[in-house]
């Protein structure tokens, strides 16, 4: 058995109008009236969280002081995360066409994300791709959970799942973050890195995933070419 294990965010779902509606309403929310700000467009400010611009850093670039650059990335934390903001999140383009290709090629599907279960359950709702995920292949943070940090949180997944799962012949990890990258590590298996998300390829390069592609569909094409021997594609 083939097992792929993937993130959400990212190779899944495209997050960027989210972000930016949250900065908007922040950057709005902490300058004063007559102040002068500089509101990025949505393309410059996506290019920034690729390239982990800080928050702070980003506020600071949008016209507003270090004082209420610290107060815009608290507010934006506060913001980003809650369920009337999850309505602006898509599937990234092809996605949905690559999990069911994956289905087909008789993988063996798991998601592994920082979202909540209330925030995971939602999405998986809303697009209908909780057919791709049954529950006992969905890893994800607990409601009441004290995050601790992406790269520390994300590997305690990939613990559970590696103790959890039956075991398969071969496992890749498909993400678009260093958390990513770091849950792979930890459970030695590859990690591919997609461009579909929150990291340039620079930022991605630096990380060093074993591989780095366009999309989770190229993720695709490369485990198939890699995988030599046919027999574990179990076509249904
Ligand atoms: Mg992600």
């Amino acid at each position: 058995m083939l097992r792929l294990i993937t993130d959400f965010d990212g190779p899944v779902m495209n997050v960027s109008e989210r972000y930016y509606r949250v900065y908007r309403f922040c950057l709005e929310s902490v300058s004063d009236r007559r102040q002068k700000i500089n509101q990025l467009s949505k393309e410059s400010f996506w290019g920034l969280k690729r390239s982990q611009m800080p928050e702070v850093e980003i506020g600071q670039r949008s016209g507003l002081s270090p004082a209420q650059s610290r107060e815009f990335a608290q507010l934006r934390k506060d913001t980003v995360h809650q369920m009337e903001q999850l309505v602006h999140d898509e599937p990234v383009p092809g996605a949905i066409a690559s999990l069911e290709r994956a289905q087909a090629m008789g993988v063996n599907l798991v998601v592994m994300t920082m979202r909540r279960v209330r925030e995971l359950d939602y999405a998986l709702e809303r697009y209908d791709l909780g057919r791709f995920f049954p529950e006992n292949r969905r890893y994800c943070l607990g409601n009441d959970y004290v995050k601790t940090g992406d790269s520390k949180d994300k590997p305690k997944l990939m613990a559970a799942a590696l103790k959890e799962l039956p075991p398969a012949s071969q496992t890749w990890m498909v993400g678009d973050t260093e958390a990513d990258i770091a849950a792979a590590r930890f459970g030695k298996v590859p990690a591919v890195g997609v461009l579909s998300g929150i990291r340039d390829r620079d930022r991605l390069e630096f990380f060093g995933p074993d591989a780095i592609v366009d999309n989770l569909g190229a993720a695709l094409d490369l485990i198939e070419s890699q995988v030599l021997d046919k027999d574990l594609l179990t076509a249904v």
